[in-house]
């Protein structure tokens, strides 16, 4: 069986090394020693100077929201995870759809304006599949208008855009560790904020608000990760450079065999190093997805309809049509894509998205 992806799995020794260490501290959570140390090891690796690690990627967009929102309207992208969507409707807040540029499938900057009101507070954007929203236009509307700027990068693990890390961006962005995310703590997630001031409101909020042990400097919630997460993350953490090689040597595959005639790739953004993390494939039809998809399920490989339905379409948001991205999203495919796939059955697959795809 062929899925879509595969969590990467450490060596179990080194896995149980890092569990050794919490019998050892006897310290479960609340910041442990673990918890700080992959703190600073991503923020050496990810080249970032802030970052709050999680119980999952999406609380740090719910408090963000919480602490940006208050109740207002949030403008959007209808074509990422339902964590994004769900979250805005969650904390009270609505969304309202703007729609995707065909090429890149992030959001459509050029159609945000339009879309501000005064109860506008903030733009909440997904680097869809790790490519950079474009970030100088979305910086440069969010100035004008007094707008905040939230970057859903759940997919954009060391990524980097104009030579710097894609988390750098925005007021505030967001990270997953899902255990189908490039790099993974089993669950958990990120926060990263250059501003003091946001940056504290945000860490004091994923911890009940408290200032010691009996004051509380806000109103929080519990967005804490365990030691037990963060021992998996530092045993998945050794291997991101063998992760990312791995799978560009299967993206690469794609590339060079799929047949583009009736077929489309995503554009990744200029002035980006990208970092492998799916390969989105969109047919002329969702005719000839449907028929490509059986043709694989057939032989037991699982491409998945990432991301399907457009999400202006769920049924607690009221929204006008979106017209590319629910096109987009009836006709696109996420090829299975991980480390130790091996070539030979990529080359099964592409020679089945071949033959039905003519
Ligand atoms: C995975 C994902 C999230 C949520 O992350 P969790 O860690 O599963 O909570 C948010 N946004 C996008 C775009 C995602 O793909």
């Amino acid at each position: 069986m062929i899925p879509v992806t595969k969590t990467f799995f450490p060596p179990i020794e080194e896995y149980n090394a890092q569990v050794q260490r919490i019998w050892e501290n006897q310290w479960l959570t609340n910041r442990g020693a673990l918890v700080l140390e992959l703190e600073e090891k991503l923020k050496e690796y990810l080249s970032v100077s802030n970052i709050i690690i999680m119980n999952n990627g999406t609380i740090p967009i719910q408090i963000a929201l919480k602490i940006l929102g208050n109740n207002s309207e949030i403008i959007t992208t209808p074509f990422s995870y339902v964590a994004t969507t769900a979250a805005i409707v969650w904390e009270n807040c609505t969304p309202v759809f703007v729609d995707i540029h065909p090429d890149y499938l992030t959001i459509d900057e050029t159609k945000i304006e339009a879309a501000i009101t005064p109860r506008t507070k903030a733009i909440l954007a997904t680097h869809v599949f790790g490519n950079p929203c474009h970030i100088e236009a979305i910086k440069a509307i969010a100035q004008k208008h007094n707008l905040k700027v939230i970057y859903d990068a759940a997919h954009a693990f060391g990524v980097t855009y104009q030579g710097k890390s894609i988390f750098e961006y925005g007021d505030v962005s967001t990270c997953s560790f899902h255990a189908t995310k490039l790099f993974h703590t089993g669950e958990g997630g990120a926060v990263f904020c250059n501003d003091s001031i946001l940056r504290d409101k945000l860490f004091y909020s994923h911890n009940f608000g408290h200032n010691g042990p009996h004051e509380f400097h806000r109103l929080g919630i519990n967005g804490k990760i365990s030691e037990l997460q963060a021992a998996m993350g530092l045993a998945v953490f050794p291997h991101m450079g063998e992760i990312i090689a791995g799978r560009k040597k299967v993206v690469e595959y794609y590339n060079a065999n799929l047949d583009f005639t009736k077929l489309s790739k995503i554009k990744i953004r200029e002035n980006t190093q990208w970092n492998y993390s799916y390969y989105p494939v969109v047919f002329e039809t969702e005719t000839k997805l449907l028929e490509v998809q059986k043709a694989l399920n057939e032989q037991q490989i699982f491409p998945r309809r990432y991301f399907y339905p457009s999400l202006n379409t769920v049924n607690y948001v009221n929204s006008n049509e979106m017209k590319v991205s629910e096109s987009v999203a009836s006709r696109i495919l996420c090829l299975p894509l991980y480390m130790n796939l091996d070539l030979s059955s990529v080359t099964n697959i592409i020679n089945i998205c071949n033959l039905i795809n003519n």
